[in-house]
């Protein structure tokens, strides 16, 4: 869509990416549930494998639904490009996959979703790769951990379980003063909440499996690049730098500039790697996109309530939700998170371990599951269930000790959310 002002975001979250179908005028993006495309002769053909001209090929690169949603995510993050994925989990080795090698290192905070830091601590091991863990609120700790093989600083906007706001200018600060890229997983806050581009983030991962589609449905993910690294300035980075053996010889940030990283992760990423979206799932994460900011609004507005009702209850021992005065995050909230602290948090409940499995067989409202970001309100005793695989260490210090609940608040009416959490707490 063509305006002569810059669009809003809720305009965004609705027309960027799509316009109405060209061969059929359909308003809704159709769900190109198709595998191949095909070309109108061999010169085409030739064009679009050498990346001459942009096109369909086979939908493990690109699909025209996938694309349109690539493109929404990408314009509400304020990116040059983006890809999206099977997962979040996926997203996050395409976001690494074009600056990594073996032997060579990224730096994570410790305040991680659990399944990430057993992806960082184990699983990338597989590759050569390793990962360093620091706490993101030392600085000087995170810059004294980059070495020679250090490629990549990661960390999340809102650190799930909760509670935790990164303050992404000083780390984009250290990053900028160490020449490497930093990547943003933005899964817990979206675009509405935050935006790490403008706070200096190189790259941003999505889980769209959560708020982005809303509701509980698809398992999907996105890469959006800022296109504002140099790729090239350190020799650092030579898949992108120099010619590329895996696509005969091309030079990608020389060829195609703020464009490289995407282009790389689809030429060689998905490509080779294979962790792409399906069409029917990108479709339903479009869907969802609609309503983005009306949810966050509700999510955050009903977050704010349960937490401040919780901090009172004489059960519970604390409450860690950024947007209540008493977090030593909350002063971060008006510049990193400016509409709200989210809808994830966690409490711990005085009575320990036994109390909060108590608590979660007793709710009835709340869903008992490993997710978040659904338009339900869901709880998780995370110690035993997404930080399970986490040291006792770990755990406390990725927030999910074992006297901890951990909560994503839905969209339903405030009064019956609070309502489920006092007769549970009442058989605590
Ligand atoms: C869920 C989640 C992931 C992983 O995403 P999947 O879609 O489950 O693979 C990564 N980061 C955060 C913050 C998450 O909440």
């Amino acid at each position: 869509m063509t305006t002569d002002r810059p669009l809003g975001f809720d305009t965004l979250a609705i027309h960027a990416g799509t316009a109405p179908d060209p061969a059929t005028g359909a308003r809704q993006v159709p769900i190109y549930q198709t595998t191949a495309y095909v070309f109108r002769d061999a010169d085409h053909a030739a064009k679009l494998f050498n990346l001459q001209e942009v096109g369909y090929i086979y939908s493990r690169l690109t699909n025209p639904t996938v694309s349109a949603l690539a493109n929404r995510v990408c314009a509400l993050e304020g990116g040059a490009g983006a890809i999206c994925c099977s997962s979040g989990h996926a997203a996050q080795i395409m976001a690494l996959f074009p600056l990594m090698g073996p032997g060579r290192n990224i730096i994570a905070s410790t305040r991680l979703y659990g399944g990430t830091v057993t992806q960082f601590s184990q699983t990338i091991k597989r590759f050569g790769w390793s990962a360093k863990f620091v706490d993101f609120d030392d600085l000087a700790a995170l810059e004294a951990a980059v070495d020679d093989d250090t490629r990549a600083i990661f960390c999340e906007s809102i650190a799930n379980p909760g509670g935790y706001i990164t303050d992404l200018d000083a780390v984009a600060g250290v990053a900028n003063k160490v020449g490497l890229p930093l990547i943003v997983d933005n899964t817990s806050a979206s675009p509405y909440l935050c935006r790490p581009i403008e706070h200096g983030a190189t790259i941003v991962v999505h889980s769209a499996t959560k708020y982005l589609t809303g509701n509980g449905t698809v398992t999907g993910g996105v890469v959006v690049d800022s296109g504002k690294f140099d790729w090239s300035a350190s020799g650092k980075f030579p898949s992108l730098s120099e010619p590329e053996p895996a696509y005969h010889g091309l030079t990608f940030h020389p060829t195609l500039g703020a464009m490289a990283f995407t282009f790389h992760s689809i030429a060689i990423g998905l490509r080779d790697l294979g962790m792409t979206m399906n069409p029917q799932g990108a479709h339903y994460t479009l869907m969802g996109i609609e309503t983005l900011s009306l949810r966050m609004q509700r999510h955050v507005e009903n977050a704010a309530k349960v937490a401040e009702w919780l901090e009172k209850h004489p059960k519970v021992k604390a409450v860690t939700y950024a947007g209540l005065p008493s977090s030593p995050y909350a002063h971060r909230v008006p510049r990193i998170t400016p509409k709200g602290a989210g809808a994830l948090f966690t409490f711990a409940l005085k009575g320990g371990y036994e109390s909060c499995v108590k608590l979660i067989d007793s709710l009835k409202l709340f869903s008992h599951v490993a997710n978040l970001g659904d338009t339900r309100s869901l709880v998780i005793h995370s110690a035993s269930t997404t930080h399970r695989q986490l040291s006792e260490e770990q755990q406390i210090r990725a927030g999910a000790a074992p006297d901890v609940v951990r909560v994503s608040i839905g969209i339903e009416d405030v009064a019956d959310i609070i309502a489920d959490l006092e007769q549970a707490l009442a058989k605590v």
